[in-house]
């Protein structure tokens, strides 16, 4: 029985007291008043259930409230709460130990922090002390964060103000392969995809090649000859699950190196065996940055970011200090050493690959069967659903349509989030404990969503 605020003093708290954009920005006409969760189900204030596949934007990583996780973390509560990390503590210890061993060689530095925007902000400030440069490249329709730092790095109008954000932050084109001037499906990377479609030689990619040649102009229009940094997802999360050409990071890590920067891969979405067929985002790329960032599903919704980098890096800081009264919490640091032992023991990157495979090859049916579904894409439990005016033009859907859909969705049980500049991409990203019946489950809603959608407006 639930015995919290009514919905309506929430409402009016929302709107008298709130941060105004929560308004803006509540997904639904009818919106929803979460009361509880348990793994991949969210429970309303009315006691109707949900099925969770954006796990409050691919945080939720081993499942709400998991019992495990929730036992460290009351194990912890009782001990101790807090204390500075100038303390030496077991927690931190024990984390740090257990998150160094996911990354590879020389990747063995690490910061905690409290959100991706602090982690950003940081990898920047190394970045920059470490090249003694300044100007960092991005990809156009990014998000890296709220931060004034953080908001010059993120490339979409939405989050942008007219005040001085993270000067020196340069976007290039993303090398978005259907919604841009080159390549198609073809040139990217998929669990589900065994059939090369595509004219270009082998080893060769037509529409890398002038991503990438996008990217040289701004290195000869925008930026002096040496830069501090690229900063890059390794699938876009916010701009709508945009997934590369194969080897875009990889010339692009290149290039950037020449011209004495570092590579930063943001992971804040991607990390933690989301895209299933690794651990880490990047090494579905083949590529080794210098300096990885985490935040969201690190602590399974427990408030969490962290840098890692190399030694080298790390020593640019100099006799300066980098100081977190919160970075490293004991209560934080048990909590996430227990979502790694899960992660482990529940098999979730195996999960994200299998249960991610299967959403996959069925949303591609329902791809071909809508005109208004233009692409089906990601990796794992990271995907996107672009929708279309129709299949030629391959312009956005129209908000208002989205919004249709979307409700409806949700009114037969399924949460997704939204996405893209646009707005145009629906985005699955649930915790990953889901299972194939989950997946059976939403493809019905969805193309019963999409169905009375098409009935509607015909
Ligand atoms: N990087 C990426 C890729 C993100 O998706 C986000 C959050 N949406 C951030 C950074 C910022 O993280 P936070 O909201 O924890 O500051």
């Amino acid at each position: 029985e639930y015995k919290g605020m009514s919905k309506e003093r929430m409402m009016e708290i929302r709107r008298q007291n709130c941060n105004p954009m929560i308004m803006k920005v509540t997904y639904y006409k009818n919106p929803v008043f979460i009361n509880q969760g348990h793994m991949q189900w969210l429970w309303d204030v009315d006691g109707r259930r949900y099925l969770d596949l954006f796990a409050g934007v691919a945080t939720v990583s081993v499942g709400h409230c998991h019992p495990k996780v929730t036992a460290a973390a009351e194990k912890q509560l009782r001990k101790l709460w807090h204390t500075t990390n100038i303390y030496v503590y077991s927690p931190l210890h024990e984390y740090v130990d257990k998150l160094a061993a996911t990354l590879p060689d020389p990747l063995k530095v690490i910061y905690l922090t409290n959100s991706g925007s602090e982690a950003n902000d940081l990898a920047v400030l190394l970045a920059r002390l470490h090249t003694g440069n300044f100007d960092i490249i991005n990809l156009r329709g990014s998000y890296h964060g709220g931060s004034p730092q953080t908001m010059g790095l993120t490339s979409n109008s939405t989050y942008k103000y007219p005040i001085a954000t993270g000067f020196g932050c340069h976007n290039t084109m993303c090398p978005d392969v259907f919604a841009g001037p080159w390549g198609g499906s073809h040139c990217r990377d998929s669990l589900i995809q065994t059939i090369r479609n595509c004219s270009c030689p082998k080893g060769s990619c037509m529409a890398n090649d002038r991503y990438i040649g996008q990217l040289k102009e701004v290195f000869a229009t925008s930026v002096p000859s040496r830069i501090a940094a690229f900063f890059g997802e390794p699938i876009m999360g916010v701009g709508g699950a945009v997934q590369y050409p194969k080897n875009f990071l990889k010339d692009t890590y290149k290039l950037v190196r020449e011209r004495g920067g570092v590579c930063i891969a943001d992971e804040v979405q991607t990390g933690f065996g989301r895209t299933g067929s690794h651990f880490w985002g990047f090494q579905g790329h083949d590529v080794m940055p210098d300096i990885v960032t985490m935040a969201k599903g690190i602590a399974n919704g427990f408030p969490m970011g962290a840098v890692v980098t190399t030694h080298e890096i790390a020593a640019s800081f100099g006799k300066g200090v980098y100081f977190n009264t919160f970075g490293g919490n004991p209560v934080a640091c048990a909590i996430a050493s227990s979502v790694l032992d899960t992660m482990k023991e529940d098999g979730t990157q195996q999960i994200s690959h299998d249960v991610g495979a299967y959403l996959l090859t069925g949303l591609s049916k329902i791809r071909d069967k809508y005109e208004i579904v233009g692409d089906v894409r990601g990796k794992g439990l990271q995907i996107g659903v672009e929708m279309v005016k129709d299949k030629t033009s391959r312009e956005p859907l129209p908000p208002a349509a989205i919004s249709e859909i979307f409700e409806d969705t949700k009114d037969m049980g399924v949460l997704i989030g939204k996405g893209g500049v646009y707005g145009q991409t629906f985005r699955i990203k649930p915790p990953m404990c889901i299972t194939k019946d989950d997946a059976d489950f939403f493809l019905a809603v969805f193309n019963q969503a999409l169905q009375n959608y098409v009935k509607a407006h015909n």
